[in-house]
């Protein structure tokens, strides 16, 4: 973590000992023995989750989300750390004493079995009695728009409804936790977008606590109360959605999350070394994802939304730092237009404008242009 590692463990720590959290990851590790040797797949990873909470992990492939999820769910095992479900040391229990489901990827359902049999699986084993076992799938396949089709077999259903039939199965027990690998990475756009909605209306009505894991920042942030971001085995920053997009903890997560400037200082009107704050209102002192440095000058992150776009004549009228550059390219995408703006031959920038605007109608590529922002809307990197 970037953030205050004291404080936030001493939080930790009495999350665990009050059991506050629903899930709690205390320093948890874990490597895997492959070809090339042992290699480490999650380190050290502390976190707690909240109940009722809709949490996401969030990552780039390989990063260590899966095997977080995995290690939650009890079907990997820890190399060290402990792991706390509704404030019990669950970090020895067998998957099947852990009150958590999983929804995967592939939905796994029983193809020889019909819908009812599919979500009915989890309470035969539980021996619940024959009418309650009825009334409870009803219930959940309603609770998933899908009561109408509980004799069908899955593979007379589209891949969105298999998805809900796997959800249905894996809340009809009622678990404390459930956990969602990735489940709507195999539908098309337009399908995953209102399964979101769903699986935010279920959360919400059963008041269950969520454990998500995606690639997609748009997914995360789309449904999420707070996301824990991953990089390389690593917990490099938790926050709610708005906290990661507009106070990135480092230079990974502000361009993982979102479209972002970085502006050399040196170019800069008005920028000194000495008085930072009257371009970049919050300083990062250090970019502990251990990506190479780019020199050793420091620059200034602002999100293309952010930044003010001035043409032709009116440069130089809203006050405030300035970088001067051409018109380089100008995309229409309805309400919004991003215009690109060439500073030098190494550095462009992205400005979003209000299509309707005076800028975006008079920007012409080749064309003289200004670009501005508030110190209180840009981060000032070291390096
Ligand atoms: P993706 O989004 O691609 O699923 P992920 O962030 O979920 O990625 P993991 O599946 O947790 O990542 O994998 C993290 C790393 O651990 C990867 O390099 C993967 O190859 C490795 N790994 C995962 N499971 C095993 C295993 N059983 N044996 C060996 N290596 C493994």
């Amino acid at each position: 973590m970037t953030t205050d590692t004291t404080t936030q463990g001493t939080a930790l720590a009495d999350e665990i000992r009050e059991g506050a959290g629903a899930v709690v990851l205390d320093q948890v590790a874990k490597s895997f023995r492959g070809p090339t040797g042992v290699k480490m797949v999650v380190r050290d990873l502390s976190l707690s989750i909240r109940p009722g909470e809709f949490f996401s992990l969030l990552g780039p492939s390989g990063c260590g989300k899966t095997t977080t999820l995995r290690m939650i769910a009890g079907l990997e095992k820890v190399d060290s750390g402990r792991i706390f479900l509704g404030g019990v040391d669950a970090t020895d229990l067998p998957a099947h004493a852990r009150n958590v489901n999983t929804v995967f990827q592939n939905y796994a359902l029983f193809p020889h079995l019909s819908v009812f049999d599919n979500v009915a699986y989890g309470l035969h084993r539980q021996h619940v009695p024959k009418a309650e076992l009825r009334h409870r799938v009803m219930e959940a396949l309603a609770l998933v728009h899908m009561d109408g089709f509980a004799m069908h077999r899955p593979q007379q259903l589209s891949g969105g409804q298999q998805q809900r039939i796997a959800l249905a199965r894996s809340i009809v027990t009622r678990p404390s936790v459930l956990l969602l690998d990735e489940p709507l990475a195999a539908l098309d756009l337009k399908l995953r977008e209102s399964m979101q909605e769903e699986l935010k209306r279920l959360q919400r009505e059963l008041q269950l606590t969520f454990v998500f894991v995606t690639h997609d920042q748009a997914e995360a942030f789309a449904m999420s109360d707070r996301v824990a971001v991953m990089e390389g085995g690593n917990l490099v920053q938790v926050g709610s959605p708005e906290e990661l997009y507009l106070r990135p903890a480092t230079r990974f997560v502000t361009t993982f999350v979102g479209r972002a400037n970085f502006i050399p200082a040196s170019l800069v009107e008005g920028f000194s070394a000495s008085s930072p704050d009257e371009v970049a209102s919050r300083q990062l002192s250090e970019s502990p994802d251990g990506e190479e440095s780019v020199g050793a000058e420091p620059s200034i992150f602002v999100r293309p939304e952010r930044l003010r776009l001035e043409i032709g004549d009116s440069s130089g009228q809203i006050k405030g730092p300035r970088v001067r550059g051409t018109v380089a390219d100008k995309t229409f995408s309805g309400g919004q237009t991003i215009v690109r703006v060439k500073i030098n031959d190494d550095v462009e920038l992205s400005v979003t404008c209000d299509s309707a605007s005076n800028e975006a109608r008079d920007a012409s590529i080749g064309g003289a242009a200004a670009v501005t922002w508030q110190p209180s809307d840009a981060t000032l990197l070291d390096r």
